[in-house]
């Protein structure tokens, strides 16, 4: 494989070589958004100083381009996810936009009787859709419940499946612990009672590369940001026959066929999900972002990270008092803790005055914070180009903020 050096990789990075409050960046909050590096930047300054257009229009060069690298750009995140087909490929705002899409099309698929399953792990984002949907189709929300160890309780969510489930819907890895959800078994037992079954892969594909035909997921979604790509925009796939039975989410130019005052009819795929302007520049740039990630590669980018959270770990446990939830091995490299009798929220304050930033609060997991009834956790998330260097420093910083506080 790649052989990875890691100095010549944060090259590729010109944020890293900020300072914050007189330090050194540390950027832990990779959860929350990853950074970009030039060659997505360039793509982006290459966009707009040389062929900003409108897409699928104009019969000008300048539209033609940009129409043109616009769907190199879905066919590159077609390749990535091994989709059937390009069009199978909605580009999105974001996860979030994705999950509402589905959602919002299963408010009139859905019916009184009918049930969907969510798990006990999700971002806000992956529940409150479904329980708008729910509200308004009158169909059943329940729950997968989750052990002490934040792992999903596959038996108790075998006992919840039965004939009148329609959709279950999980992420592929937790923003607010890190775990790696059973997606093979979830996806597997739902399509034995003919469910069809959504993954929120945002937290995971910035660490792991999907395959969504040998899944045999029914819809995936993920947003750029998370993956060294820009805010604002994001993909769904969703297996063809379902995305044609699904009904449009917005209405506008685009995404019809015919219009009269009388009737209109709709585009095919991916056109019909897609109504107005959408993200141009971000669309080309999540593309350049994956060729970027692939270049490196997942398999070198998992053993990388898996090192430095192992790492991070012991690290941490050392400074004694300390409470990591879901301290599994089966997870991609976030570290989620408190320190006994001290606020996240202060803890995060003194790190960040020196220099290292991380997440505190309920990471937008309500039920998760809940169930370990706390208020919410600190949370280191690390990427491909975090080094031991600076998990000394995250150390030393928690280090001195436990010593500031107790
Ligand atoms: N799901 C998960 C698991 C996430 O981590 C996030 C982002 N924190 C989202 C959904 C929402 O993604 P976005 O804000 O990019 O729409």
């Amino acid at each position: 494989n790649n052989t990875f050096n890691v100095e010549a990789i944060r090259k590729d990075f010109p944020i890293l070589n900020r300072s914050v409050n007189g330090k050194p960046l540390v950027y832990l909050d990779n959860g929350a958004t990853s950074q970009t590096p030039q060659a997505v930047i360039d793509v982006i300054v290459d966009y707009y100083s040389n062929y900003n257009a409108n897409i699928h229009r104009g019969v000008h060069t300048l539209s033609q381009e940009a129409t043109d690298k616009y769907e190199e750009a879905r066919k590159i995140i077609q390749a990535h996810f091994n989709a059937k087909h390009a069009y199978e490929i909605i580009l999105t705002s974001g996860t979030t936009q994705s999950i509402n899409l589905v959602a919002s099309g299963y408010k009139s698929l859905l019916k009184k009787g009918d049930e969907v399953i969510v798990s006990a792990l999700e971002h806000h984002s992956n529940i409150v859709p479904w329980q708008m949907a729910c509200e308004v189709s009158g169909a059943t929300l329940k729950v997968i419940p989750m052990t002490q160890d934040g792992i999903l309780d596959i038996t108790a969510y075998k006992a919840l499946i039965n004939e009148n489930t329609k959709l279950v819907f999980c992420n592929h890895v937790s923003n607010a612990l890190g775990v790696i959800n059973p997606i093979e078994t979830i996806i597997k037992e739902a399509h034995k009672v003919g469910a069809k079954v959504l993954i929120d892969g945002a937290q995971a594909c910035p660490h792991i590369k999907p395959d969504v035909q040998e899944l045999d997921v029914d819809f995936y979604v993920a947003s750029a940001h998370k993956m060294c790509g820009p805010t604002g925009v994001g993909m769904l796939y969703g297996k063809e026959e379902l995305l044609n039975a699904l009904p449009p989410y917005q209405g506008g130019g685009e995404m019809i066929d015919q219009v009269t005052f009388e009737k209109t009819t709709y585009a095919g795929l991916p056109h019909k999900f897609e109504a107005g302007t959408p993200n141009i520049c971000g669309g080309i740039a999540f593309g350049a972002a994956i060729n970027y990630m692939n270049a490196i590669g997942f398999t070198t980018i998992a053993t990388y990270e898996n090192e430095l959270l192992e790492y991070a770990t012991e690290q941490l446990k050392a400074l004694g008092d300390v409470k990591i939830y879901a301290d599994t091995k089966d997870k991609t490299a976030v570290i989620s803790f408190n320190i006994e009798g001290l606020h996240p929220y202060d803890i995060g304050t003194i790190v960040d005055k020196l220099g290292v930033a991380v997440r505190t609060g309920h990471h937008c997991a309500q039920p998760i914070m809940d169930f370990f009834k706390i208020p919410g956790t600190i949370r280191a998330s690390l990427m491909f180009y975090n080094t031991k260097e600076e998990i000394d420093i995250f150390i030393k910083a928690v280090k001195r903020a436990k010593m500031m506080l107790s």
